[in-house]
């Protein structure tokens, strides 16, 4: 028998999946912002991302910070606490926005 147990925990959908498009400073272009599967090295499994030349060189750029505060909800059981909630099917709800919650198995 393993040491330790397993516990769920659940997760928004837009901690794992989420994209918007942030105006650029000058308001000529948009920028794509999404949350997806990092591959550099040192990331989360999960990163912010951004399709501009900042990003590409340092894994963080201005567009991110904006795009956390418009409406992003990324909300981890884990992290912040907070129980899911059930709909009418009985399918498990972000308690923040109501997206789909994603269940995780931690070892604890
Ligand atoms: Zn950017
Ligand atoms: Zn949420």
């Amino acid at each position: 028998m393993p040491d330790f147990t397993m516990e769920v925990y659940f997760h928004c959908q837009s901690a794992e999946d989420w994209e918007t498009e942030i105006p650029s400073s000058k308001g000529d272009k948009t920028y794509r912002v999404w949350v997806g599967r990092a591959h550099w090295p040192g990331a989360a499994q999960y990163e912010f991302q951004c399709e501009c030349k900042s990003f590409q060189y340092r894994h963080t750029c201005k567009h991110i910070e904006v795009a956390k505060k418009v409406g992003y909800c990324g909300w981890q059981q884990f992290v912040h606490g907070e129980e899911i909630v059930r709909d009418k099917q009985h399918i498990a709800r972000c308690p923040r926005c109501n997206e789909i919650a994603i269940a995780m198995r931690y070892a604890v």
